[in-house]
């Protein structure tokens, strides 16, 4: 390809003018949409106004006037149209690892409380940490053990009789793989567990359709393709079936059914309600409502489906160009479109970390996943087509001019 043609699909593409809606610094490609959003142009504004007018002067009032109270199920519902669950089914809450936590927990209980024999959850050892972490803390809680596949083709083989729970991330966060979720739900259901999704890579990038794919339970990223900003709320979604047979662990006055009757017991709100803990982070909120409102806005364009042909398109474009241009790479995301999400991984076993850097030093953000690999995401809101070749062209130049040795580039920082 070259940049010519390049620009030509930009030119022809029905959801270029989107990216008007994005504070995009000049001369900047970010490729890094799946680990921080960028910041929407209607953010501050509207953040503004939360601290000033309702916060500065409506004071306490605001959590009825502003709806405040209403904030997670409010955006919950904006987030519900993105990834296939009805109104009232899902709530903004938390963390992604909080809500891991609660709904791992809930599944937990739901599927022991059939069968108490079931004592195994299965994942896959290259989830996202902390989805490990959270599940191998509860598995040592409540006497359960954590089952690790080492490639996703095996996960089906290890749910049996003694599987409660199959918690899966759709994308994984390094290689860029896409679960097939219906396929993989109904396997957890034939052996009789319940099949938990975390939804971070997955929720606003491509279409999500949780109650036709027969996921039970999902939690979600607030601050990546959501665009909710830096530690954005997470949401929670549970089917309605299952929402209102446990007590989730954290149960907290918000999730309480009449919380301002202060009583000293504890019931639980009816349905997901009942996922909410503590009091939510309004602010935050505000700033993700607006990030959530960047994907709606897409809806008159054909919505995720016209997003979901864009990001392929960028990642096929990009994948084709760096495996051209950078042949000491090796390509570790599918090449077959429907196992992709919205990302283009690379590995080096040497100079993934410093090659990133460097490309940062010119513009080009993407990020560096230990041990070897070079991360990059494609965001269809506001990345455009000459983004991506422009990339793969820098890319090529960091590798063949060397420029990656240079010390300041071989420094590790905190966060890669
Ligand atoms: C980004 C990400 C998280 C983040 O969890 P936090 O609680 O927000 O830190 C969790 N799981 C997966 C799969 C992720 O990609």
């Amino acid at each position: 390809m070259t940049r010519d043609e390049a620009l030509a699909l930009d030119a022809a593409d029905a959801l270029a003018p989107l990216r008007e809606r994005f504070e995009l610094p000049p001369g900047l490609i970010y490729l890094d949409g799946n680990s921080l959003g960028v910041l929407p142009k209607a953010t501050a504004a509207r953040v503004q106004q939360v601290v000033r007018d309702e916060w500065g002067h409506d004071l306490i009032r605001s959590w009825n006037s502003a709806g405040w109270i209403d904030l997670p199920q409010r955006i919950g519902d904006k987030i519900a149209r993105l990834v296939g669950a009805g109104a009232g089914e899902l709530v903004v809450a938390d963390s992604t690892s909080v809500n891991l936590f609660k709904v791992l927990s809930a599944a937990l209980a739901i599927a022991r409380a059939d069968d108490a024999q079931r004592r195994v959850i299965v994942s896959e050892r290259s989830n996202f940490p902390t989805d490990l972490y959270i599940a191998e803390s509860l598995a040592a809680q409540q006497g359960c053990t954590l089952r690790l596949a080492d490639t996703p083709e095996q996960i089906p083989a290890l749910l049996g009789s003694d599987t409660a729970v199959l918690m899966l991330t759709q994308v994984n966060y390094r290689t860029g793989r896409l679960h097939d979720m219906a396929a993989l739900s109904r396997a957890a259901h034939e052996a009789g567990a319940l099949a938990v999704w975390d939804l971070a890579h997955s929720a606003g990038a491509l279409p999500v359709d949780l109650a036709r794919d027969g996921a039970d339970m999902a939690v979600g990223c607030g601050y990546k393709y959501l665009n909710g900003g830096p530690g954005a709320p997470a949401f929670v979604w549970v089917h309605p079936r299952h929402a209102d047979r446990f007590w989730q662990p954290l149960a907290g006055w918000m999730g309480h059914a009449a919380p301002f009757e202060f009583t000293p017991g504890y019931r639980p709100a009816p349905g997901i309600a009942r996922y909410l803990c503590g009091t939510p982070p309004v602010l935050s909120m505000a700033a993700l409502e607006c990030g959530v409102d960047t994907l709606l806005a897409a809806e008159p364009f054909g919505g995720m489906a016209a997003l979901r042909a864009k990001s392929l398109a960028l990642t096929r474009l990009f994948a084709d160009e760096v495996s051209t241009r950078c042949p000491e790479l090796a390509l570790v995301s599918p090449t077959d479109d429907a196992r992709r999400g919205s990302q283009v991984c690379f590995a080096h076993a040497e100079l993934g970390y410093p090659v990133v850097q460097a490309l940062i030093a010119r513009g080009v953000i993407g990020d560096f996943r230990a041990p070897d690999v070079l991360r990059f995401g494609f965001t269809p809101l506001y990345t455009r087509f000459v983004d991506a070749f422009d990339a793969a062209v820098h890319l090529q130049q960091v590798l063949d001019s060397g420029e990656w040795r240079r010390p300041e580039f071989n420094r590790r920082h905190a966060v890669t």
